[in-house]
């Protein structure tokens, strides 16, 4: 099946039951990260990024244009304070802090997460379009056993990684 624009899909999500070509796939994901910076990113300001991880690395190349257009300073990894620190927590993270939170885990969270909706599926499409090269974080055993139980109900449930972020309201708001 193709995308709604006719031409040849690279990318199906199948939680939101949507195929997209390369083209549509680039507005869709850059929309929903901007979306999720909406009045956080303030203008003439230090704005650090943590490129450590696929994630952040795609996060800059999104957010980066954006930023400067606002006049802003972009620090990659900065060492020193910033006025706003942009980190690449994806949809998985998230749905994995909201699950340890909800297990009595205390759970840090630095800074502003505009991918915390993409999927590593996406956030990896992105890269691969975009020449970009990295790693995600090495998870502990209990972070991958959760992860992987998660994938599991996932690929029966599409929708189930969305339904556990949106249940956690300070996880929503945007
Ligand atoms: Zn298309």
């Amino acid at each position: 099946m193709a995308c709604s624009c006719g031409k040849k899909s690279i990318i199906e999500l199948s939680c939101e039951n949507k195929k997209f070509c390369s083209r549509c796939f680039k507005s869709y994901f850059e929309r929903k990260v901007l979306n999720s910076l909406r009045g956080h990113l303030p203008s003439k300001s230090m704005v650090g990024f943590d490129t450590v991880s696929l994630g952040g690395k795609v996060a800059f190349e999104v957010i980066q244009p954006f930023a400067l257009n606002a006049r802003n300073e972009c620090v990659k990894n900065p060492s020193e304070k910033v006025d706003v620190l942009i980190v690449g927590t994806c949809l998985e993270d998230s749905v994995l802090n909201v699950l340890k939170e909800s297990m009595g885990k205390t759970v840090q969270q630095n800074g502003i997460a505009p991918l915390k909706r993409c999927s590593r599926k996406e956030i990896e499409c992105y890269a691969g379009m975009n020449s970009i090269i990295g790693n995600w974080p090495e998870l502990n055993d209990f972070d991958s056993v959760l992860l992987e139980c998660l994938e599991s109900i996932e690929e029966k449930h599409p929708g189930i990684k969305y339904a556990i972020v949106n249940s956690r309201k300070e996880w929503c708001e945007d």
